[in-house]
């Protein structure tokens, strides 16, 4: 069987062709400029590939409410080209198969759940902290959506009393992307944040935001396992620091076989940053079991 997997990403377009192991036969990258220049060269890849259904993970905030007049399109992202584009409606016009939609994120956890270190459990969450910070939240092996789909880069937080300057979110002055994201890290330190590898306060700062949101999640989600990706999770001494701060934010008040173990409970993704190509393989499955 072969599946289409399309990583829609605000810098580049991964697309792929896999099999129902979640094995990758054959991928490219485009780079994501406007609509009318990317999505034709999407189209152009997949056109001969013979693949039996397409699954799509996007950068957001997208439509994923199939019920929804506007299904499958951009919404008021950033990347301002992109601004209601109509992604899987224009796919779905020149290739005629099935097709899954979800968001980067809620595709990435859904490959953790489905092929990774998160198989088979009930509640997980997925965070890549990069240029944005997103979070994709699992269910039952289901990522979850609600009204639009959950937004957990963008919860608010307590500023750290070192960080003079508060938060790069133009929408929020204190939420955990503009104190925790990337380009939060490089505006405030002044460099590129893989060369502060060596600045203990800047991993100190970052792991404090990291730390109090996934203390959040943990107690309105109760997840059994939270993945960190993304590219400031490169820094791996971050994991320790946001182990031991978590722990120290619950303050004793949960005791789970899962918190006793935080080795395996807060963990680096485990497919070798092909969660996401891997987590659309899957959507595209599950939109063909369907049809
Ligand atoms: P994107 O979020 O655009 O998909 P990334 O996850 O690579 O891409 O995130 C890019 C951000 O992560 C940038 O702000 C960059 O400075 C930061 N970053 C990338 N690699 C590293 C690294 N090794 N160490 C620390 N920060 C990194
Ligand atoms: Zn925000």
């Amino acid at each position: 069987m072969r599946i289409g997997a399309l990583e829609a990403g605000g810098t580049k377009m991964v697309c792929a062709v896999g099999r129902e192991d979640g094995s990758i036969l054959e991928q490219i990258s485009i780079p994501t400029t406007t609509p009318a220049e990317t999505i034709p060269k999407i189209i152009e890849y997949f056109k001969d590939k013979e693949i039996e259904a397409l699954g799509v993970a996007a950068f957001g905030p997208v439509d994923v409410n199939p019920q929804s007049e506007t299904y499958g399109y951009i919404l008021d992202t950033p990347k301002i080209p992109w601004r209601q584009a109509n992604l899987l409606g224009e796919l779905k016009k020149a290739l005629p198969v099935p097709m899954g939609l979800d968001t980067d994120v809620n595709g990435s956890c859904l490959g953790e759940m489905t092929y990774g270190c998160a198989k088979g459990l009930d509640s997980v969450i997925y965070l890549t902290i990069g240029t944005g910070i997103g979070v994709g939240v699992g269910i039952n092996g289901r990522p979850v959506h609600g009204m639009l789909h959950p937004e957990g880069g963008h919860i608010l937080l307590t500023r750290h009393e070192d960080d003079p300057e508060g938060g790069i979110c133009p929408y929020h002055k204190n939420c955990f992307e503009g104190f925790a994201c990337g380009p939060s890290i490089e505006a405030r330190w002044g460099k590129k944040a893989v060369e502060l590898k060596d600045r203990k306060e800047v991993w100190e700062m970052e792991s404090f935001y990291i730390a109090q949101a996934l203390v959040d999640y943990i107690m309105i989600l109760s997840p059994r396992k939270i993945i960190l990706g993304g590219g400031v999770m490169h820094q791996e001494q971050l994991f320790p620091l946001i182990r031991e701060k978590v722990k120290e934010m619950i303050g004793g008040y949960l005791n789970t076989k899962e918190l006793a173990d935080m080795d395996s409970y807060i963990v680096p993704a485990s497919l070798h940053d092909d969660q996401g190509i891997m987590g659309c393989i899957k959507l595209g499955l599950d939109a063909l079991n369907q049809s």
